[in-house]
């Protein structure tokens, strides 16, 4: 199988050359351009660690996979057949996730993976013909109200109490992913490094004597909308629909589903959250996405966030008040900004 065969593809590598303390590297993994910069190591040992990193990155790949053959896949067939399944690689993941779903009042959703099929998006070309699913299909999906906490395990063995469960983990899986790659990093003696993938992404320490300068896309999907500046631990993390999403008679559908009614989100064209935890701030993205402008400060609240940015459909941005003092727009690009009351 195509990601079993250890397939990442190295597209740039830029180590040292005009810089001695800067290395860089990119490959392609998650369906995503995955990049990685370590500060102040030696060019071998950033290196060692680059490689390290991009094998990890590869087997997480295959082990959480949705749709191609994967001991997620695995464990998904098995609910689906009402049988105990044994995969301990899955727990921590089954653990965090619930916990998320939780904290998000079930607006993060990894049990809804029938739904996220059913709209097209378990492939990796979404340019593919595609149909929007029948109102009756989609409320049969819904009336089967998958949840995480349907979902129990004893010592290594999984079981579900709902057979309409299939477990998709695409809306944290990334931000879990650096989260464990940056403790692989710290491990291998880095103190000062950042992974971005595909906008997901964690920074530790510092870029020589400066922060890092994060820049968070523009939901148009070419610009950047703003920057921000990180030092220390944190992850900045979005979700927007200018990346993945379906297309029908002039209309577009986001892959972020709202459990509540099936239906793809709408009203924010990109969320982004800074957290510590990737996997909170992944999740959290996610969840604010659905949440909608009515709901998202109160699951922000819930969650414990304390960094959010959001952008509606008209390109209005939202912020909280200790964001908005972080972020900076270009001075020639400065979107209308709505500061919201403190989180
Ligand atoms: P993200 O880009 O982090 O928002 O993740 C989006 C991906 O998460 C989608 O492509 C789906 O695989 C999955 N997903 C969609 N809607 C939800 C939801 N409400 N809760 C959890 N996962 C979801
Ligand atoms: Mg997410």
């Amino acid at each position: 199988m195509q990601t079993r065969t250890y397939t990442f593809i190295l597209l740039l590598l830029l180590l040292s050359g005009c810089n001695h303390q800067i290395h860089q590297q990119q490959f392609y993994i998650f369906g995503t351009l995955v990049g990685i910069s370590i500060w102040g190591v030696s060019e071998q040992k950033a290196s060692e660690a680059i490689n390290t990193i991009a094998k990890d990155f590869q087997s997480m790949h295959h082990n959480w996979h949705a749709w191609q053959k994967s001991p997620l896949t695995d464990l998904n067939q098995a609910i689906a057949a009402g049988q105990v399944w044994t995969e301990p690689s899955l727990l921590p993941l089954l653990k965090k996730s619930k916990h998320l779903y939780n904290q998000s009042d079930g607006l993060f959703n990894p049990a809804i993976g029938q739904l996220i099929k059913l709209w097209g998006f378990h492939s990796d070309d979404l340019s593919s013909e595609f149909i929007p699913p029948s109102p009756e299909k989609i409320a049969e999906l819904v009336a089967l109200a998958p949840s995480m906490e349907d979902i129990h395990s004893e010592g290594n063995q999984i079981y579900s109490t709902n057979r309409g469960v299939q477990l998709d983990f695409g809306a944290f899986a990334k931000g879990y992913a650096v989260d464990l790659a940056i403790e692989k990093l710290r491990q291998l003696g880095v103190q000062n490094a950042i992974i971005n993938a595909g906008g997901n992404l964690k920074a530790i320490g510092k870029k020589g004597d400066k922060p890092w300068l994060i820049g968070i896309r523009h939901p148009n999907g070419t610009d950047i909308l703003a920057a921000v500046a990180v030092s220390g631990e944190e992850s900045v993390i979005s979700s927007g629909n200018y990346e993945r999403f379906r297309e029908y008679e002039g209309v577009r559908y986001s892959h972020i589903i709202d459990p509540r009614n099936g239906k793809p989100a709408q009203g924010f064209s990109s969320v982004t959250v800074i957290a510590r935890s990737g996997a909170l701030a992944d999740a959290a993205s996610t969840a604010l996405t659905v949440a909608g402008l009515q709901d998202w400060h109160r699951i922000a609240r819930q969650m414990g966030i304390k960094y959010v940015m959001l952008v509606d459909e008209k390109g209005i941005v939202y912020v909280n008040p200790a964001m908005a003092k972080r972020v900076q727009f270009p001075a020639d690009k400065k979107p209308q900004i709505i500061v919201s009351k403190p989180l």
